[in-house]
């Protein structure tokens, strides 16, 4: 044994073969096997010798007697243990197939520059290490082994997914934050005159995610990197220049007029952000499901059109108008009757361009508590997106798992016959949520519950208490209760 990157051998240097440049190297650190071992199959082919190679290193295995328990820095005596019992293994293992283990202790960089001159090592073959020191010792190696025209083969055998794929996989808000960014995309959105003129909400197509069909300028207005004031002006601009143009409330200059809208009248209404004490808010007797919460929070209600939406929410950190009002309708007044605050809190938090005054209106509208009362008006989570988007491309890319869901089935992939999802990949109830409520009856049901909280809020002439609120709520259960014993005794009729 010598001092620093000694050469420690179960087998003796001389023993082996000479040398040519068709000699390989595989460096064992992890992946102390012979089984499932790419790295080594791979060191094996066409080579005229094997070095199989352990390097004992100092940083993880220098005895360190100050430490609070026997062993070395960073290794307790039964790893070291462990780890000297596998070298051992490996080594009878290989001693099997004709070869030896080399171990050598010393610093590894060092030791495989030297040993790749050396041995005149024209492959090298190593599993890929994820640590934070493995990458930098291993990238020191790489960088010596390819100025030396050696050939690296270092494959993912350690995980069953190679984690940078995954993060890669992992979508990100596409859209960059600042006041560059932000003029170029009004710039574009601007130079066609044409788009500007005619613009026209709500007529725009919500499952448009490649080319979106609103100038998405909302995170920028919200931090300020754009200016409102030089964005009205823009717009006013391009309508001088064209013949005709929409108008206030559905025009571009109408989407501003509708920002001004929610911060004047959040401005001047106290306790804007919430039912209670809010003069303006109906009182409704939400329920409280954490679970449907979470369900519609994560994208797991079992209709893909509500849940990619949701994807996109989480992802982007944006989405069209009126893909916010199908989630906000699904989780109130639509299906869940969950509380419009419960589902604002979601959106402030996963939103880019998260609004205090905008969220809040716009929940306030969705659940039809303020501003709109049309509650019998329901976005339907099935057939809504459909009509945009028959193919459902835009659930296809939030949502992977029901990529190859034909179409028929895409919106309501429940109904698909078992050998249909089986071919799909996609089994409902396994792969992906079944529906979390069935629409019909769960809407159904949500009007009659507003219908009964809008009489309530006629009756008391905007001054609901809150036993008020609580006996309407109990009212409501109570005629639930009944409803279901009525249904389950008509059905034991015969
Ligand atoms: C439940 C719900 C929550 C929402 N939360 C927010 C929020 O936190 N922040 C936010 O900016 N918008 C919010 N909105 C409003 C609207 O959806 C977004 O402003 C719009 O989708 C942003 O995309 P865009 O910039 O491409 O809009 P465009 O259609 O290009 O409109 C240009 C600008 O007009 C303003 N604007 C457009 N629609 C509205 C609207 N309905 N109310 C107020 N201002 C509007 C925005 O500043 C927007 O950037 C919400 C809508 C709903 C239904």
């Amino acid at each position: 044994m010598r001092n620093n990157s000694s050469f420690l051998s179960f087998a003796s240097l001389q023993s082996l073969p000479s040398m040519g440049r068709s000699n390989s190297l595989i460096w064992f650190r992890k992946g102390l096997r012979i089984h499932d071992n790419p790295a080594l199959e791979y060191a094996c082919k066409d080579s005229n010798h094997l070095y199989p190679l352990f390097v004992l290193d100092p940083h993880f295995l220098a005895p360190d007697p100050s430490a609070f328990s026997p062993g070395s820095a960073r290794s307790g005596l039964n790893r070291i243990q462990f780890l000297l019992e596998s070298l051992i293994d490996l080594d009878s293992s290989l001693k099997k197939l004709g070869s030896r283990l080399l171990l050598f202790r010393g610093d590894p960089v060092q030791i495989l520059v030297r040993l790749l001159k050396q041995w005149n090592i024209g492959k090298l073959c190593f599993e890929y290490d994820t640590d934070p020191y493995s990458q930098v010792r291993d990238q020191q190696v790489k960088d010596f082994a390819s100025l030396s025209g050696i050939e690296v083969f270092s494959p993912v055998t350690h995980t069953l997914f190679n984690p940078a794929d995954v993060i890669q996989k992992e979508e990100f808000s596409p859209f960059r934050g600042g006041e560059s960014e932000a003029l170029k995309r009004l710039k574009q959105s601007l130079d066609d005159k044409e788009w500007v003129a005619n613009f026209e909400k709500p007529k725009g197509d919500p499952s448009a995610f490649l080319k979106p069909a609103t100038t998405i300028l909302s995170p920028y207005l919200k931090f300020g990197c754009l200016s409102s004031r030089y964005f009205y002006k823009c717009v006013n601009d391009v309508y001088k220049k064209v013949k005709k143009h929409t108008s206030p409330p559905v025009s571009l200059v109408g989407q501003l007029l509708w920002r001004e809208f929610f911060y004047t009248v959040a401005f001047g209404t106290p306790n804007f952000d919430q039912m209670k004490g809010n003069r303006i808010c109906k009182q409704i007797p939400w329920n409280d499901d954490d679970d449907l919460l979470v369900a519609w929070r994560e994208g797991r209600t079992g209709y893909p059109w509500i849940d990619a939406i949701m994807i996109q929410l989480r992802t982007w950190g944006w989405m069209h108008h009126l893909a916010r009002h199908s989630v906000a309708c699904f989780l109130t007044r639509g299906d869940l009757f969950i509380h419009w605050e419960r589902g604002r809190d979601v959106f402030e938090r996963l939103l880019v361009d998260s609004d205090w005054a905008i969220n809040n209106g716009n929940w306030l509208w969705l659940s039809c508590s303020s501003f709109f009362y049309q509650y019998n008006r329901i976005y339907s989570p099935t057939s809504f997106g459909k009509k945009y988007d028959p193919n459902g491309n835009y659930i296809r890319h939030f949502l992977p798992v029901l990529k190859d869901m034909p179409k028929e089935y895409i919106y309501e992939p429940w109904s698909a016959p078992l050998s249909i999802q089986t071919k799909a990949n996609c089994i409902i109830g396994k792969d992906y949520p079944k529906p979390v409520v069935q629409h019909d009856p769960a809407s159904k049901e949500c009007r009659r519950k507003m219908g009964e909280a809008y009489g309530l809020n006629r009756v008391k002439d905007g001054l609901v208490s809150e036993e008020d609120l609580k006996s309407l709520k109990r009212k409501l259960e109570e005629d639930v209760n009944r409803n279901s014993e009525i249904r389950s005794q008509k059905q034991k009729l015969p």
